[in-house]
């Protein structure tokens, strides 16, 4: 079957590769749509994966075949779902079972992603896309179960103030779901005018370039201080000048990957009162409320997904011109496409 493999040197190209083989409890599913995530471009661009990895693990399809027993048939439409904590390590006990100690590897550590063709999932590993999803859509539930998570890590209410430094396909899915938990007042730092647009567009209330955001005078806060605020470019600045924008007892959730470290204001963090927490995976409920809330048809879809998809062979292209900043919001790849390279396997 066709797949996007990262080759090394910070590149991909469509390869030829063996279709999976189902395990004992397995289904193969056809890939339908897969999102490309902020960590497949850190993964290719920085040189993170290794040569041979197929990525991709925001994906949607179609299943091809199931054990008898499974509950599944060809022809359902599936996206995967995360497995639960163990309920019994630290982490879970501490209600974050994200972090679980004896969670499964994440689909692009374990370089099986969704790049491609066909996949092999775990029987009890699937949700079901309603009949008023579309598949496309659907391949939204990964990041929009991220968004999730990072909105209850930030214990945001609905009359906090909110910021969100990265109006990419994350900061725009944390926006979307800050409207729709009823938060009116979110504000988008983003330097990419387009993103900016596209911010305002999916229900931010302000915009603004990140140097707008001014430097907090030295042991006293901003002149309107945030609640809340959301890192989503990994940049080290960003979080920088996220943490210099906060309100007494305010909270950083970081959400955006990065391989630059920022340099922390402790003081502030001292008489403010200010916390910083990480947000990774989902919450104990997997998907399925993602899922929900995509088939409520309260997010603004056409904003969040670019209206065309492209091929396996298009990966490579899509990731530098995001990278760039010059797509705002999410964009499927759909390996069923057809591409130049010239491997055929329809
Ligand atoms: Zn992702
Ligand atoms: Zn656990």
């Amino acid at each position: 079957m066709p797949a996007a493999v990262y080759v090394g040197e910070g590149s991909i190209l469509v390869e030829d590769v063996a279709c999976p083989e189902p395990g004992p409890g397995e289904v193969l599913v056809e890939i339908a749509q897969c999102g490309i995530c902020g960590s497949d471009l850190h993964m290719v661009l920085e040189r993170f994966a290794k040569p041979g990895a197929v990525l991709g693990h925001e994906w949607s399809g179609i299943v091809a075949s199931a054990p008898s027993g499974s509950g599944w048939a060809p022809g359902d439409r599936v996206v995967g779902n995360p497995s639960p904590g163990c309920g019994r390590c630290r982490p879970c006990r501490r209600g974050r079972p994200s972090v679980c100690l004896a969670r499964a590897p994440v689909d692009y550590l374990d370089s099986r992603g969704a790049f491609c063709r066909y996949k092999a999932v775990a029987a009890d590993g699937l949700i079901r896309i309603p009949d008023s999803l579309s598949t496309k859509v659907a391949a939204l539930a990964e990041p929009t179960a991220i968004a999730l998570h990072a909105v209850r890590i930030g214990g945001v209410e609905a009359a906090d103030r909110v910021l969100v430094t990265g109006g990419g396909p994350v900061g725009l899915l944390i926006v979307a779901v800050l409207r729709a938990h009823g938060v009116s007042d979110v504000t988008v730092s983003e330097p990419s005018p387009v993103r900016r647009q596209r911010a305002l567009d999916v229900g931010a209330t302000r915009a603004v370039a990140p140097d707008a955001l001014v430097e907090p005078p030295m042991g006293a806060l901003v002149e309107e201080p945030f609640a809340v605020a959301f890192e989503c470019s990994g940049r080290a600045s960003a979080i920088e000048t996220a943490l210099g924008q906060l309100d007494n007892a305010g909270t950083l959730v970081v959400v955006g990957t990065g391989s630059e470290p920022p340099r922390v204001n402790q003081n502030r963090m001292i008489i403010f009162e200010l916390e910083i927490v990480g947000a990774y995976n989902y919450n104990e409920d997997g998907f399925q409320p993602a899922v929900d809330l995509l088939a409520s048809g309260t997010l603004p879809i056409e904003f969040l997904i670019e209206p065309d998809d492209v091929p396996l062979d298009g990966v490579m292209g899509a990731m530098e011109r995001l990278a760039r900043g010059e797509i705002p919001s999410k964009v499927m790849v759909r390996p069923g496409m057809s591409y130049e390279s010239g491997l055929s396997y329809e």
